[in-house]
């Protein structure tokens, strides 16, 4: 169950008012009624004892039976009796009593309508009572007999000797109202502190509940971030304080949260210049890649260009000696996965000295020209063309066997020789020799070129403008 600490601030309060106003009323009322029994017994002792010094023993020695009320002494002392009982109006009856063993016979009775008679035993045995007819003494608590309930004092007559006693009885209606007003002014002042507790209470309570509730308003305030400063407050007490300590906490929320604002802003900022910063390069980059693209591809095509002019005679733009070495080193490679036979030729230009020294080498070069146009004519589209040094050219013939070699070579020996080259000086004639040879597997790609080369060595001492075809019983270059 959910308990308010209103609620519970409240009845802690009024429980403990209570329990101290009640622990201290039920103190008080306890000794106001002590005193009230007390003062009653101590008056009806001081009474007992003034009146004991009226009456003689010495008069009452012929009271003794019922018809001894005849005796003049009888009617004497009981108006005298009467007198002093109506004298104090707390007084209800007055009577003296003579002892007769452990019993109290009475002598003489103030009460007018039923007087007890001299010599009626008295039908209670009262210690207070019997203790009377030797010293002031007074009953301990409210007695009833068939007079009523009574407060009795006791004292024995100054000259009785133990014989005589004169008693007082208070009536116990008397003592009774005065307990009970005494009781009634104790229970309205109970009431009364306890409405007085309520009302403390309650107003204690809402005093504390109303700042508690300031202090969730302003926490509430806080969490919403609604940071203003808090209104006055009642200085001094822990409440306060709690309230100074929040204030304090909200001070350093909010100073937090400007720091954080500010760092915020700070890194936003310098996330964006990153960002720019990052675009910036970033387009740099692109443009330095696209750059270096674009001189990739420049070098590219430059070394391209390069690799094409180092494999290309510059004169006939025919593949040059080392780009002829590596197709027919790809040739012979070629030969090893599929045998198909091939022959090289080898040409050289007769007497081609003499076209120099006669043209000059411009027409020598012309002449070179229009030689390799016309060899580029007559070759297959498998065949490949070289210009392998000086006036010298090299022919790979795919597919050829060295037969078929030998004959081809004769057809392209007799076209140049039919040829007449039209050159800037005037019109030539020239004639080649040609040596063939077959590749063999034996034999390596150098040792078919030397075979080519001895027999166009062949060629040019058996008199030039020939083929002579190189045969595998032919014996080897520089034998
Ligand atoms: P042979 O019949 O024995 O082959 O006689 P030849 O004159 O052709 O032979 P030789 O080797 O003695 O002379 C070749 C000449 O070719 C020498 C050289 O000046 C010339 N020559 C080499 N390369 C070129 C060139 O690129 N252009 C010109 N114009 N002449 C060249
Ligand atoms: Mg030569
Ligand atoms: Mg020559």
């Amino acid at each position: 169950m959910q308990v308010s600490t209103h609620t519970k601030l409240f009845f802690s309060h009024l429980l403990a008012v209570v329990l101290v106003s009640g622990s201290i009323g039920t103190y008080f009322y306890a000794s106001a009624i002590d005193n009230l029994r007390n003062s009653l017994q101590s008056r009806l002792l001081n009474s007992a004892a003034m009146l004991s010094e009226v009456f003689s023993a010495s008069e009452l020695g012929e009271l003794r039976s019922a018809t001894d009320t005849a005796l003049p002494v009888y009617s004497r002392l009981t108006q005298r009796l009467r007198k002093l009982a109506n004298t104090n109006p707390d007084i209800a009856f007055v009577y003296i009593m003579r002892r007769a063993g452990d019993r109290a016979v009475f002598v003489l009775d103030s009460d007018p309508l039923e007087p007890a008679l001299p010599g009626e035993v008295y039908q209670q045995q009262l210690p207070a009572l019997m203790k009377g007819f030797y010293q002031p003494s007074v009953d301990a608590q409210i007695t009833t007999d068939k007079w009523g309930s009574f407060l009795s004092g006791y004292a024995p007559l100054h000259d009785a000797k133990g014989e005589y006693l004169i008693g007082l009885d208070m009536k116990a209606d008397d003592v009774a109202q005065k307990m009970y007003l005494l009781k009634q002014a104790g229970v309205i002042s109970l009431v009364v502190s306890l409405l007085l507790a309520v009302l403390f209470s309650g107003l204690l309570a809402r005093h504390f509940n109303s700042r508690i509730y300031a202090l969730v308003q302003r926490c509430n305030d806080i969490a919403r971030t609604q940071l203003k400063p808090s209104g006055p407050q009642r200085v001094g007490d822990e409440l306060h304080r709690l309230g100074r300590t929040v204030d304090a906490m909200a001070e350093h929320l909010e100073h937090s949260r400007l720091q954080s604002e500010q760092i915020q802003r700070e890194l936003e900022a310098s996330q964006q210049e990153l960002e720019a910063r990052v675009q910036q390069r970033t387009a740099e980059l692109l443009t330095a890649n696209e750059k270096l693209r674009e001189e990739i591809r420049e070098r590219e095509r430059i070394e391209a260009v390069l690799q094409q002019t180092a494999r290309t005679d510059y004169l006939t733009q025919l593949p040059n000696r080392r780009a002829m070495i590596q197709i027919l080193d790809k040739e012979a490679a070629r030969y090893e996965r599929s045998p198909n036979p091939f022959s090289l030729v080898l040409l050289d230009i007769d007497h081609f000295k003499h076209i120099n020294d006669t043209f000059g080498h411009d027409s020598g070069d012309e002449v070179l020209v229009c030689i390799a146009d016309c060899m580029r004519g007559w070759m297959r589209e498998k065949d490949v063309l070289a210009r392998w040094g000086g006036e010298e050219f090299l022919i790979l013939l795919s597919d050829t066997d060295v037969d078929a070699a030998s004959e081809q070579a004769e057809r392209l020996r007799a076209a140049i020789e039919s040829e007449t080259f039209r050159l800037q000086q005037g019109e030539t004639r020239i004639t080649a020799s040609l040596g063939v040879a077959g590749y063999t597997p034996q034999h390596d790609i150098d040792g078919c070129i030397k075979d080519a080369d001895i027999a166009l060595y062949r060629a040019k001492s058996g008199g030039r403008n020939r083929v002579v075809t190189h045969r595998p019983s032919d014996p080897p270059y520089g034998a």
